[in-house]
């Protein structure tokens, strides 16, 4: 059964901070063989990849055979059927059309002093993308990862997928060639994270690592952090769900468990005013739930970690809401634009009954690589700006020095620097007839 809250429990503000707090992620400590992993591979290279690739993939390895040959994708492609390619190809499209709008503007204006100031965006010059394949693949993450730095200008995009036992799924090659990624290999894991952020002989290192994958896959990247950027450490998915009224309860049931289907420790929250909606939901979900092929994982899920809420009204649906800040909203409600005023923490928001996010996974064009575990209330889904950097930009002219330079000879000198104060009042000095 799932866990079952109504603001109106006389305990109820103490329910709903063990839910706040509730923690869903494996706390294995894989640190320790995380640090080792990356230590063999920056210090032998293409050597340790091969290793560890044959002891963690089964799979035999050299380093002629790392990365994946032109003809070894075409021919894998090609097994692609027409119907896949054209709904990956669609999908293509929509998330690079939604992400060509999120390129920010460079800005350039001189001020009253006649200080010429400004910013650029640029591009890290090379991207590299773990791709998950430990024991499912998901072509639609090499899209959401793949276009937006393509969108940004990245010249240099690499994948990392695992191939254990050398099992490939042809979509992912498909979904590489479509977002324009240039270079893939077939390693996995802490190992394929030291690559890219360290180098070998044969994988030239990134600036910037992106996408999700195991604990292995997180903690490495928390450790090359500081060399490399990283875009997130991502957990497990999450919805929470409004509803009211006249909305459809089995959509809403299959809504929640296409969570509860990605993973055991994924969460799916109901929230409503009304509580025969929320009876009938439950119902369909219970219903519903043994007919999926993953019933295991959904069922889990559900069991340890769905949740349903009945609230007053609406406002106090939306509170609570923004209190657990989720990775999916979704706005089943009469007038879902107003409801998301009222919000202002989730990572992404879906309005209205016709909008399942499941459909945000794949072809709606935002991004679906979101922030989870409450972490919407201070960050963002991969975007066009996690490929990019802000260079700020001045240029005086003699005039504005004279004005404003004096303040930093000041500034310079109460701070003790005294090459600071010089170099400007050298220049000051020659602006007001003296020597240089
Ligand atoms: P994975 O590719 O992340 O991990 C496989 C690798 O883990 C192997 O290549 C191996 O190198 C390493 N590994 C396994 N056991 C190890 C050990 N004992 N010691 C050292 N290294 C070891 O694939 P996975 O395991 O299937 O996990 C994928 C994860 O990504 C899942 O948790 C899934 O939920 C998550 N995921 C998240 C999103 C998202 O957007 N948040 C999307 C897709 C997948």
């Amino acid at each position: 059964m799932p866990i079952h809250l109504s603001t109106a429990q006389p305990d109820f503000a103490e329910r709903f901070a063990a839910l706040l707090s509730m923690k869903r992620e494996d706390a294995a400590d894989v640190n320790d063989a995380v640090a080792a992993i990356i230590a063999d591979v920056r210090d032998r290279g293409d050597a340790a990849l091969v290793e560890l690739t044959g002891r963690f993939d089964r799979l035999a390895l050299t380093p002629e055979t790392l990365a994946f040959s032109k003809e070894e994708i075409a021919a894998q492609t090609a097994q692609v059927s027409a119907e896949d390619r054209a709904a990956l190809a669609m999908a293509a499209s929509r998330i690079r059309a939604y992400h060509a709008r999120q390129m920010p503007e460079d800005l350039s204006w001189t001020d009253p002093e006649g200080a010429t100031l400004g910013w650029r965006w640029t591009p890290v010059s090379a991207a590299g993308l773990y791709v998950p394949g430990g024991q499912a693949s998901y072509p639609s993450s090499v899209l959401m990862n793949a276009i937006p730095a393509r969108v940004a200008g990245v010249e240099r995009l690499v994948v990392c997928v695992p191939t254990p036992g050398g099992a490939v799924n042809p979509l992912v090659l498909l979904a590489a060639e479509l977002a324009g990624v240039d270079e893939i290999y077939r390693i996995g894991g802490a190992q394929a994270i030291a690559a890219m952020a360290h180098g070998t002989e044969t994988i030239r290192p990134v600036d910037k690592i992106t996408g999700p994958g195991n604990a292995y896959v997180a903690a490495a990247k928390r450790q090359v952090f500081g060399r490399v950027g990283i875009d997130m450490i991502a957990g497990p998915s999450e919805v929470l769900i409004i509803a009211q009224g006249a909305q459809n309860p089995e959509w809403l049931a299959l809504d929640l468990l296409a969570q509860a289907e990605h993973d055991a420790d994924a969460q799916s929250i109901l929230v409503t005013p009304d509580e025969s909606l929320a009876r009938a939901v439950v119902a369909e979900v219970e219903r519903i739930l043994p007919t999926l092929p993953r019933a295991e994982v959904a069922g889990a899920s559900w069991r340890d970690y769905g949740t349903v809420i009945v609230t007053r009204d609406l406002d106090e649906a939306a509170a609570l809401s923004d209190r657990l800040a989720p990775e999916h909203l979704e706005l089943c409600v009469d007038d879902p634009e107003a409801l998301a005023q009222k919000t202002r923490h989730a990572g992404a928001i879906f309005l209205g009954g016709w909008t399942p996010e499941a459909v945000g996974d794949y072809v709606s064009g935002p991004n679906h690589v979101l922030p989870t575990a409450r972490s919407a209330r201070f960050s963002s889904g991969l975007s066009v700006m996690d490929f990019l950097k802000r260079s700020t930009i001045a240029r005086l002219s003699p005039e504005a020095l004279g004005a404003i330079g004096p303040a930093a000879v000041r500034l310079a000198e109460s701070e003790g620097l005294s090459a600071h104060g010089r170099s400007v009042s050298a220049r000051l000095a020659v602006l007001n007839g003296g020597q240089g």
